[in-house]
């Protein structure tokens, strides 16, 4: 594997447990935003910065990437930026069924490329927070012809709209779809979860995504057992960090309520009563926007983190 960057691409902010003072900001921020989601129509101003347009991408497929898309693109529009969320798994459109937009895709981007509508009546706002919009490529699960230059003038019209964040949810592979979805791409987000044929394909994603020039890239390890590694049957998160070489943005547990919140069309982090996995999300929203919150330890968790987080919660929020 990449052994050649090995520790010195560790990340900036040490592998620890978050400490009490950073989980009130995060408790403490949290509520002020569950006030500001009530207030919301078109969004909260977005502080001015210049867009970034993040690939999130693995190689091997279920690895999830759709959840951590609709996860961390509704934390980061939480925080208060304009974020679009690109749909490029044209073949396995899912982007919309997990933030529960599915049944308002009307046009797609292949209409505002051939001049059929304008960008506007393609961006499917969510309700729930306006300052976040999706962008699907295709409907009914045809295949089009996107080319890499079709992506690029997609993520330009949506930077000139004025969005601060672009995240484009990249299909499974290394073909013509994933270099169409990395061609505007400025970052990556590569998903892994701990088992090692992700892991190559992970390793896989980040040379090519390099020979590409996406040279800023960071990690996410999801689908983290602390009961498993503590045993020995799974790879810790820094480990899978070291083989990789890549700097950690967040690990993310194995958590079932990932498969009822996307049953559900609702991003885990709207929850009121926040999992860990919703937690793990939000820190690594918070961490991608550039605030200093240390990594989450899912190993030897601050156990009392995830009961805080219910007390605190809890008080006259029902769900
Ligand atoms: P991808 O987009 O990489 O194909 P998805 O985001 O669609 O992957 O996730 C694949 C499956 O794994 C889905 O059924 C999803 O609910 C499940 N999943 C993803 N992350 C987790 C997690 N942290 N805990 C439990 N299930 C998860
Ligand atoms: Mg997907």
């Amino acid at each position: 594997m990449r052994a050649e960057q090995g520790s010195a691409a560790a990340p900036a902010v040490p592998f620890a447990a978050a400490s009490a003072l950073e989980a009130d900001t995060l408790f403490a921020e949290r509520s002020r935003l569950a006030v500001s989601a009530a207030a919301a129509d078109d969004g909260p101003e977005a502080p001015a910065a210049e867009a970034r347009v993040i690939v999130v991408t693995s190689g091997k497929g279920g690895v999830g990437k759709t959840t951590s898309t609709a996860n961390i693109g509704m934390s980061v529009a939480r925080l208060g930026y304009r974020v679009a969320l690109i749909d490029a798994d044209i073949g396995l459109r899912n982007l919309d069924l997990l933030l529960g937009l599915e049944n308002r895709v009307m046009y797609t981007a292949m209409e505002v490329l051939d001049g059929e509508c304008r960008l506007e009546q393609a961006l499917i706002r969510d309700k729930r927070w306006r300052n976040l919009a999706l962008l699907a490529i295709s409907k009914n699960r045809q295949r089009y012809n996107i080319t890499s230059g079709n992506m690029e003038t997609l993520a330009a019209l949506l930077i000139e709209k004025g969005f601060n964040f672009i995240f484009i949810d990249c299909p499974a592979g290394i073909d013509i779809g994933f270099l169409n979805a990395i061609a505007p791409a400025r970052e990556a987000i590569i998903v892994t979860t701990p088992e090692i044929t992700s892991i190559r394909d992970a390793d896989r994603v980040a040379g090519l995504l390099e020979a590409n020039g996406v040279f800023n890239v960071k990690l996410l390890v999801n689908r983290v057992r602390a009961d498993m590694i503590k045993k020995n049957d799974m790879m810790s998160v820094k480990d899978v960090q070291e083989m990789l070489g890549v700097p950690l943005l967040g690990a993310i547990p194995e958590d079932t309520n990932v498969i009822i919140s996307t049953n559900r069309g609702e991003p885990l982090v709207l929850k009121k009563k926040l999992t860990l996995a919703g937690i793990a999300y939000e820190n690594a929203a918070r961490r991608l926007v550039g605030r200093k919150d240390a990594l989450i330890d899912l190993e030897s968790p601050s156990l009392n983190l995830l009961e805080r987080a219910k007390q605190f919660l809890s008080g006259g929020q029902s769900e």
